[in-house]
């Protein structure tokens, strides 16, 4: 008799020790799939599970999301990260309501035309809802095909990327695509994990070129490191008695449509602004120990400078308001926002 393939002994695998019982399985309903899709770019599954069920109770499904205004969806992710996701969703949920009638597109192609859509979230739907025949290729597969196979080179860089599509494609078996797709994405989680694989627990230890080659600290190699560019600025932190001011962000750049507090540059002088953009005179200002907060592609450096103002008589009204603290809370904010917050 053969051995078993990589994917019969991950289905095997998957059957046995796998995940069952997250609060997005045992479902085909792609909206279902694709809201917990989307949650789980970049957030870990503890973190996402609450997160899913509230906004699944408010929006269960896509024209109720689609109806709901942005600021609604804002909030109920206020706190989950990478806020792009959350404008995406939004997007992409009137896009189904708009153009094709509420009815998921059910082929990867159609699914990664999607807003914040890309080809191995595309493809997780397109198994999970449809039982298509597709090859996920996220962090997790990443880290086993380079250890399982001895793929050499920075994951993230596109022609390594390109080789490993290839490799998850020729793995893919002719049935049941549900299970195999969950089973890596649980091996990954669970045996294969990115410090201190459990290789004697593991389905696939017989062939595994870094188990045998005793390189599972050196696979997959690490990304490039790039030097990221710091962007310094001061949080103005406006305050009335216990009423402090934020406004809505309306940058296209980040955090769009969330509230903070009003930013200025650095160097400039933070009483003279809040008396020129709101009409406000502060009696004494305290600058603060500056914050850093890291994004993908920039560190935010911001300096809070918490300023006392005599009145709540604002020159414009716009997008800005004083809220007693406790409610400020309640509003979708950044994280790195709302702990400044909560600290000052
Ligand atoms: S044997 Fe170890 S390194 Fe290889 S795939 Fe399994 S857990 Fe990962």
């Amino acid at each position: 008799m053969p051995a078993p393939s990589f994917a019969q002994r991950i289905i095997l695998w998957q059957r046995r020790h796998g995940r069952h019982h997250l609060p997005w399985q045992n479902t085909r309903d792609p909206y279902r799939i694709w809201l917990s899709e989307i949650m789980l770019q970049q957030t870990q599954v503890e973190t996402v599970k609450s997160y899913y069920l509230r906004f699944l109770s408010v929006f269960p499904n896509v024209f109720a999301l689609a109806r709901a205004p942005v600021t609604q969806v804002l909030e109920l992710w206020s706190g989950l990260g990478y806020y792009r996701r959350a404008h995406f969703l939004h997007h992409t949920a009137r896009r189904i309501v708009d153009d094709y009638h509420g009815t998921f597109p059910e082929t990867e192609q159609e699914l990664t035309e999607l807003p914040g859509i890309g080809r191995s979230t595309a493809a997780a739907i397109a198994v999970f809802a449809f039982h298509r025949h597709a090859a996920i290729l996220d962090g997790n597969v990443k880290r086993i095909l380079a250890r399982h196979h001895g793929i050499e080179g920075d994951p993230t860089q596109s022609s390594v990327e390109k080789h490993m599509w290839a490799v998850a494609e020729t793995l893919l078996p002719k049935n049941n695509l549900p299970a195999y797709t969950q089973g890596l994405m649980d091996l990954g989680a669970q045996i294969c994990t990115r410090t201190c694989p459990d290789c004697p627990h593991c389905p696939l230890r017989q062939d595994c070129f870094a188990h045998a080659a005793q390189q599972t600290a050196l696979l997959p190699s690490p990304r490039q490191r790039q030097t990221i560019p710091e962007i310094p600025f001061q949080l103005l932190v406006i305050r009335h008695q216990d009423r402090i001011l934020l406004e809505e962000r309306r940058t296209q750049k980040i955090w769009s449509g969330l509230w903070s507090f009003p930013e200025c540059a650095m160097g400039e002088d933070a009483t003279q602004i809040v008396k020129q953009r709101f009409g406000l005179k502060a009696c004494d200002h305290v600058v603060h120990t500056p914050v850093r907060h890291r994004l993908t592609h920039r560190l935010l450096i911001m300096t809070p400078v918490e300023l006392h103002v005599a009145h709540e008589r604002l020159r414009q009204t716009n997008h800005c308001r004083f809220y007693r603290h406790k409610e400020a809370l309640s509003c979708a904010m950044p994280t790195p926002i709302r702990r400044i917050l909560a600290k000052i």
